[in-house]
């Protein structure tokens, strides 16, 4: 029996997991799926928007696995610095794939960036998704104006968010504090700005149009400004996803002004120089104005432009960190790895293996990271025969508990599903999000089932 060790609840972990017991025959395998929080699917609960319920709906499939007889999910547990070491993991398990994502956001480097009402819109999402790490922030309180910066999809879900009004909100998950301030928010402009033309925005076409179909909210497009960019008029040649964005933006360019009480402004080829402060918080951005270098890139051009902002979110992709006890690439914020097999000074680390954005950095939407899982699992049961051979605990779970971990079980999970659904009817909402470390231990201890064990039954 090869017993498999997954790092990580989240997509690229639940496809892992999904293939490592997909296939019949030798060698029979059995995963540990462990993940820091005690509840799983990673991004899908914590990053996508609360307001996208069919990829949220992607739950359901990633649960199906989760509850597979072969699967075990261990919640709640902690690897790494404050808890069980990478090389202790690695005794207790055959082999651990580590799918832990990018667990931080890219910084700016420019001045201003840590100025008060400037945040990552990784903190915003958080926020919003009720991560019980996330902080008490107070994004958008006594804001009237919003600058976000970046043109990928996680802009444009932050851009989105902000500009819904309380009705559509209280149909989501999302958590009462969010939930409230958001409704009372009087933000009514919000920019949303690429360093490059629109033809190289990294926003899908389908999220893009969501924009413009918001109650009350109108995106205004300043054509001058977009037709620095060669394809702006003639997108023929470009792919199709991204003539499609520019067509899209041209549509908005060429629509008559609307008069609604929100307004949206994609902004193209103005590069974040400086966040200015008003009064000890954010005022305004300062960006300088670029201009297309003709290899797909910008080049500076020496004029300047403010844009006014009480709220600034940098939007400009996830980064990953490095694990105690794994190799870790800091210029790509990867851990380097040969189809999957994690690789140190040149040499395979026998046993570690990773898989999704850890494994290929923070690019694609949540289906890439099936081929990634393949790919993976591919590797690691072609090495099995040799994994096999070193002797470990007959049930890992022994070597976890002998090592101080107390693992929340599948049911422990359930238990925190069924006390958000009660909050929800308490609320009057649908299901509702537990916001906090404390709500979800409780929740989760009041689980009275026998602890994470596998049925005896199992095939
Ligand atoms: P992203 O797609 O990599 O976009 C990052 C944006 O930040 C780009 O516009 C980039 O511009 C810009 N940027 C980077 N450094 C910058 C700088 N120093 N100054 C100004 N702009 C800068 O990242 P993301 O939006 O965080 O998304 C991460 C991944 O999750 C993506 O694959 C995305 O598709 C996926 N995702 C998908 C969905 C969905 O399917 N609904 C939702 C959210 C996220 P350049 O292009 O010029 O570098």
């Amino acid at each position: 029996m090869l017993h498999v060790a997954v790092v990580g609840s989240g997509p690229s972990g639940v496809y892992s997991a999904q293939e490592l017991v997909r296939r019949d025959g030798p060698p029979d395998v059995r995963v540990d799926v462990l993940d820091r929080l005690p509840c799983p699917y990673g991004l899908v609960r914590y990053g996508v928007a609360p307001d996208h319920e069919k990829i949220k709906s992607l739950q359901d499939n990633l649960r199906t696995v989760l509850e597979d007889e072969r699967v075990r999910f261990l919640g709640g547990v902690q690897i790494g610095p404050g808890g069980v070491p990478v090389a202790r993991l690695r005794e207790m398990y055959h082999a651990v794939v580590y799918c832990v994502g990018a667990a931080t956001d890219r910084r700016l480097g420019i001045p201003g960036e840590d100025l008060p009402g400037s945040w990552s819109a990784t903190a915003f999402v958080s926020w919003y998704s009720a991560h019980p790490d996330a902080a008490a922030g107070s994004f958008v309180r006594g804001a009237r104006s919003a600058v976000v910066i970046g043109v990928g999809n996680v802009a444009v879900d932050v851009t989105r968010i902000l500009a819904r009004g309380a009705h559509e909100l209280s149909a989501t998950d999302m958590p009462e504090a969010a939930l409230a301030a958001l409704g009372a928010s009087r933000i009514t402009d919000i920019s949303m700005v690429g360093r490059r033309g629109p033809s190289q925005a990294r926003f899908t076409t389908k999220e893009l149009r969501e924009l413009g179909a918001l109650p009350d909210v109108e995106v205004v497009v300043d054509p001058s400004e977009p037709a620095l960019d060669p394809a702006w008029l003639d997108p023929s040649g470009l792919p199709a996803a991204r003539r499609r964005n520019v067509e899209v933006l041209r549509g908005w360019a060429d629509a008559p002004p609307l008069g609604r009480a929100r307004r949206i402004r994609p902004r193209f080829f103005l590069r974040p120089v400086e966040i200015l402060p008003d009064g000890g918080r954010v005022g305004a951005v300062r960006f300088e104005r670029t201009a297309p270098d003709g290899a797909g890139g910008v080049t500076g051009t020496g004029r300047f432009e403010e844009i006014p902002a009480d709220l600034v979110l940098r939007s400009v992709g996830y980064r990953g960190t490095p694990l105690d006890g794994l190799p870790f690439d800091p210029v790509l914020g990867t851990v380097p790895n040969l189809a999957g097999r994690v690789v140190r000074d040149g040499a395979v680390v026998p046993g570690a293996y990773v898989a999704g954005w850890i494994k290929r950095g923070p690019t694609g939407v949540i289906g890439s990271n099936r081929p990634c899982a393949k790919e993976t699992v591919a590797s690691l049961l072609e090495d099995a025969p040799v994994l096999l051979r070193r002797r470990i605990a007959a049930d890992p779970l022994d070597a976890l508990r002998a090592a101080g971990v107390r693992p929340v079980a599948w049911s422990g999970w359930q238990a925190i599903e069924r006390a958000e659904s009660d909050l929800g009817a308490r609320l009057g909402r649908r299901r509702v999000k537990l916001p906090d470390w404390d709500a979800l231990w409780a929740a989760a201890r009041a689980d009275r089932s026998p602890g994470p064990e596998r049925p005896s039954s199992a095939p």
